[in-house]
């Protein structure tokens, strides 16, 4: 399956995207952790995409996409957690899809209030160890993670504001995009992390035919348990 998670930063996009591609048996492609692991390497487009994620921009269109192309391409299954986050990226997927003879199963849209992700930010932190993340209140780390625990240099107030505004002009429009083709699955993010992660395998479920189920050609499984079989 190609699966696109949206959702604006904090919204628990990595956390659930990693879960769905575990359940699905797809890779997880975390567009954040690979511009931060490019910038850290310091490869030449590392450098020239550093000064972006810096100040809570994005990387313009074109450089995502040259960094990203070749995943997307050698992968058949994905999940993608922050790509696309412009139109113009929509566009590119698509070419890339077309290109391909393939085409995503569904967009997942991860849908949480500014409040609430001011919050989640605010107290955000990551082992450095294991690569878990935590957050100061309401899930500090536990006594078996060894640490050290950081904040992202992007969780300030200033970047996580800029951030949240960057999202809503070029990101949040995606949901129109994607709802025209029918492909948006609108999903509430605020409760626990099991709610969600159940409320989008039932979201990616096909819809139940009203039709009774009938035996397939070998006779020992009906269509219906084949089609919920396809997700869970
Ligand atoms: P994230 O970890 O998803 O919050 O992403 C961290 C930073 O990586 C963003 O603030 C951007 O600078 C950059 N980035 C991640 N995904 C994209 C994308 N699809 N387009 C442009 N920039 C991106």
């Amino acid at each position: 399956m190609r699966i696109v998670l949206l959702g604006p930063p904090g919204a628990g996009k990595g956390t659930q995207a990693q879960r769905l591609a575990a359940l699905i048996g797809a890779r997880h492609i975390p567009v954040g952790e690979i511009v931060r692991s490019e910038i850290a390497a310091g490869t030449p487009l590392g450098n020239q995409i550093r000064e972006y994620n810096d100040q809570g921009e994005l990387v313009p269109d074109d450089l995502i996409v040259q960094l990203l192309l070749p995943i997307v391409v050698n992968e058949r299954s994905w999940v993608l957690d922050g790509f696309p986050r412009t139109c113009g990226q929509a566009d590119a997927l698509d070419a890339i899809l077309t290109e391909t003879r393939t085409a995503l199963d569904a967009v997942v849209a991860l849908d949480i209030p500014d409040d609430l992700v001011i919050a989640r930010l605010s107290g955000r932190l990551q082992s450095q160890a294991t690569g878990r993340i935590y957050h100061t209140l309401d899930n500090p780390p536990p006594a078996d993670d060894p640490g050290p625990f950081v904040r992202r240099a992007d969780d300030t107030p200033e970047h996580i504001a800029r951030r949240l505004e960057v999202y809503h002009a070029e990101s949040e429009p995606l949901e129109a995009y994607y709802a025209e083709r029918g492909l948006l699955r609108q999903i509430d993010a605020t409760g626990s992390i099991d709610a969600v992660t159940a409320a989008i395998i039932s979201a990616l479920q096909p819809p139940a035919s009203n039709t009774p189920a009938r035996k397939d050609a070998t006779g020992d499984q009906t269509a219906q348990k084949r089609a919920s079989d396809e997700v869970t």
